[in-house]
């Protein structure tokens, strides 16, 4: 078990990103004007169950290219079959098969299944016992840090983490929907998730708590799953053409008013 300082060794420094250039007017109102939209278009999104951090932990490490109710449901399999009222020993404990037969539904259950039980293995090692909510006691850069040292985990999943549980840090989980969206809005260039979801963040209004981000976030996801999509952007019925640059080189402008 490692204690503290040697979890945490910069612990004290300065949270990245708390020193940003200012925003000019028009910068400043980009991510407002287009949450506007969709929110206009969609609807407040449903508030969803706030984990805490280890369950997160683990609905993250299971939900990439997985659909969000059958994540939802392996989840609460994985509560009732390994008794996870108590906590997550159990599953921590299980032959690595039941695991996998546990979320055989998902997508690569036998790689996510060994990176699970490897990951609680290891927090266990480090902390000395299978908790996440000491998290809660360090900044942002530094638990995001920590987190992505597991295998499985890379800077999506561990802005999830940190943004959907009762942590609620602010951080985008910039997945593919979110950088595809983002990248034909002109709102970043073509970068991986971390550097689009750093070049996000600093268009993100300081005023903004976490819960507008995850508000936000199912917003952009909701676009890219039924409008923005990969193969055929329907861009003619999308609330966001009248500012979208790639919608309208492909259908021309919109036709509802001015861009602002
Ligand atoms: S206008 Fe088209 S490309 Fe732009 S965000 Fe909407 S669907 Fe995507």
């Amino acid at each position: 078990m490692q204690n503290e300082e040697e979890l945490f060794p910069e612990a004290a420094g300065e949270e990245a990103g708390s020193h940003r250039r200012r925003l000019t007017p028009e910068e400043a109102d980009k991510l407002p004007y287009v949450h506007r939209l969709l929110l206009g278009h969609f609807g407040q999104p449903p508030r969803h169950e706030i984990f805490d951090p280890l369950t997160q932990f683990i609905y993250s490490l299971l939900a990439s290219r997985t659909k969000t109710e059958l994540t939802y449901a392996v989840v609460r399999n994985l509560r009732a079959r390994f008794g996870a009222k108590d906590g997550w020993e159990n599953l921590r404990d299980a032959p690595l098969k039941d695991i996998e037969d546990a979320i055989r539904d998902i997508t690569f259950p036998e790689q996510k299944a060994l990176h699970l039980k490897v990951s609680l293995e290891q927090i266990t090692e480090r902390y000395g016992s299978l908790t996440l909510d000491f998290l809660a006691r360090y900044r942002t850069g530094k638990i995001r840090a920590w987190l992505e040292q597991f295998p499985g985990i890379g800077a999506q999943t561990s802005a999830a983490i940190v943004n959907f549980s009762t942590l609620r840090r602010k951080a985008i989980p910039v997945d593919a929907h979110h950088l595809r969206v983002s990248q034909r809005l002109g709102l970043t260039p073509r970068a991986d998730a971390a550097t689009t979801e750093e070049r996000l963040m600093r268009l993100v209004p300081e005023t903004w708590t976490a819960e507008m981000l995850d508000d936000h976030h199912q917003l952009v996801k909701k676009l890219g799953q039924t409008i923005c999509t990969f193969d055929s952007p329907r861009c003619g019925q999308c609330p966001l053409l009248k500012i979208c640059p790639y919608g309208q080189k492909h259908v021309g402008p919109a036709t509802d008013g001015p861009s602002r």
